[in-house]
C-alpha cells in the first residue's frame, strides 16, 4: 500500500480505526472486513493515479500533521459535509508557527515525528517470528489509552 493512511504510529488506517463508527473489530463479519480493505486498496490506487485521497479520511487532530498530510483540494478531516481542507480548516492552520506546531505534535506523541510510522509492536513481533499472534484488544487497547490523552 501507499504512504498514506498507513502503519500509523497508533496503528490505525482509515479502514481500521479503532476510535471510529462502522470500523472493524475482532469477532466482526469477515466480509465487512475484506470488504472495508477492499475499498482502502482502490483508495490508494485512487490516490497513486490521481494524486488525491478520495473520500473520507482520518486525521489525527493535530494542525501541524493536518499540514503535512491533507492537500488543500481533499475533503477536510473536520467533518463538515463535502468541505475542501484548503478552504475549511487549512487557513487557520497556516495562521500556527510551523516548527512550535511540530514541536508541540513531537511532544504529544513521545518524541516520534510524523514520518515515523511503523506497525504496532505486537504485530512487529509476530511478523519477525519473535512472537505469537497477538488479539487485536492486545494490539488496539493501548492505542484507544494512547488515543485517549489527546
Ligand atoms: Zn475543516
Amino acid at each position: 500500500m501507499g504512504d498514506r493512511h498507513t502503519n500509523f504510529f497508533d496503528g490505525s488506517i482509515c479502514a481500521f480505526s479503532p476510535t471510529e463508527d462502522d470500523a472493524w473489530s475482532e469477532g466482526g463479519s469477515l466480509a465487512t472486513l475484506i470488504d472495508l480493505y477492499s475499498v482502502w486498496a482502490m483508495r490508494h490506487l485512487h490516490n497513486e493515479v490521481i494524486g488525491r485521497w478520495p473520500g473520507k479520511h482520518y486525521a489525527l487532530p493535530h494542525p501541524y500533521y493536518r499540514l503535512a498530510e491533507v492537500k488543500p483540494d481533499e475533503l477536510c478531516t473536520c467533518g463538515i459535509p463535502f468541505a475542501r481542507y484548503g478552504s475549511c480548516c487549512r487557513p487557520n492552520d497556516l495562521k500556527h508557527d510551523v516548527f512550535k506546531l511540530k514541536a508541540d505534535f513531537e511532544a504529544r506523541n513521545g518524541g516520534r515525528g510524523i514520518r515515523d510510522r511503523a506497525p504496532p509492536a505486537p504485530i512487529v513481533d509476530f511478523v519477525g517470528g519473535r512472537g505469537e499472534l497477538p488479539k487485536m484488544r492486545e494490539v488496539h487497547e493501548p492505542l484507544r489509552e494512547i488515543l485517549s490523552k489527546r
